[in-house]
């Protein structure tokens, strides 16, 4: 398959920031399993950005193979950014991504690549079940997993944020990966109506060159991700419903505070044994925070409704057939 407009097979998206080492041996490799498998494919490397000699390494290795696109960034924005400019470009049958680093192998293609068309999944995702990473990576992985699996409803993923995935073109296509939010691609396409989600084994090796290129904040900004998202599933297009719900919460306690202010009002009046000052009690300033609180999620609500009136998603709905 060359850069003339046939459809190959596969396109194998490959995100990369400084990984110049790496290149050479896994362009080798896919370009073996695809032979040997008679496909028709593409590489499509997205250079994020990379400082090191990635971009020479890359140019030299399609001088040699017609199948390799490139894209660079001119500086690095992330893995997700890089993912999704390199599915927007992808033009296969099947897109199937894959990090750089040879730590994914090349030599699951086949298997995904029949997973998606012959078993009718949308998505396949790796699970590196067993992992040749250090401990300080693989225990909380296993933590933030669960967490993911819980909040999504994906509940027979093991491995959400595996980089070696298999999916049906029309599904990357459909999804916007921006952010930090590689972590949760099968969440964004479960909300984007592809719930035909699949998982397999795969291989995984330690790093043979260069460095992890995430520290450790990948696991705090993971989470606040995952609340993002499951914020934005359950009300992003209708947020009054949460707002207007813990708005109209803090005026019925308001309310209730200045009734029980009240009551003790007109007991005190009645026996001045029960005297006191307004200010004294505690009824008053619940009964003043639970108003400007209630205001306050009510004026976010009615804010976050205008918004969405606006965004491009609001009638974003996939149609799975029409006659
Ligand atoms: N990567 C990228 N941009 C970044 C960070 C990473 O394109 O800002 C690529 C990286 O080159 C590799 C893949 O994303 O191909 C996974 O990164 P890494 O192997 O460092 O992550 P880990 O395996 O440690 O989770
Ligand atoms: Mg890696």
């Amino acid at each position: 398959m060359s850069k003339e407009n046939t459809i190959p097979d596969i396109s194998v998206v490959v995100p990369l920031f400084n990984e110049e080492e790496s290149l050479p041996e896994l362009t080798g490799w896919i370009r073996r399993v695809m032979e040997a498998n008679g496909f028709s494919y593409e590489i499509i490397f997205v250079n994020d950005g990379s400082t090191d000699g990635s971009e020479r390494v890359i140019e030299r290795l399609a001088e040699e193979n017609p199948c390799i696109r490139a894209v660079a960034f001119a500086r690095n924005y992330g893995k997700s950014p890089a993912l999704n400019v390199g599915f927007a470009r992808a033009r296969g049958r099947v897109v199937i991504t894959m990090d750089a680093d040879l730590q994914d192998s090349p030599d699951e293609i086949p298997e995904l690549y029949r997973m998606i068309t012959e078993d009718g999944y949308d998505l396949v995702s790796g699970w590196k079940k067993k992992r040749y990473d250090p401990l300080s990576k693989t225990i909380p992985t296993k933590l933030f997993n669960a967490t993911a699996r819980r909040v999504s409803g994906i509940h027979n993923l093991h491995d959400f944020n595996c980089g070696l995935k298999a999916y049906r073109s029309e599904v990357v296509k459909h999804i916007e990966v921006y952010g930090d939010m590689h972590r949760y691609i099968p969440y964004l396409a479960k909300n984007a109506g592809y719930t035909r989600i699949g998982e397999k084994v795969v291989h995984h090796q330690a790093r043979k060159y260069g460095t992890t290129k995430f520290g450790l904040d990948r696991f705090v900004n993971g989470y606040l991700d995952l609340a993002t998202l499951w914020f934005q599933s359950r009300f992003g297009i209708k947020p009054m419903h949460i707002f207007g719900l813990l708005g109209s919460a803090m005026f019925v306690i308001g309310f209730l505070a200045v009734l029980t202010l009240i009551v003790m009002k007109i007991v005190s009046m009645v026996n001045p044994s029960y005297a006191f000052y307004l200010t004294n009690s505690v009824y008053f300033y619940l009964s003043l925070a639970a108003m400007i609180m209630g205001l306050q999620f009510f004026l976010t609500g009615f804010t976050g409704e205008l918004i969405t009136r606006n965004s491009p998603e609001r009638n974003n709905y996939l149609i799975s057939s029409e006659i």
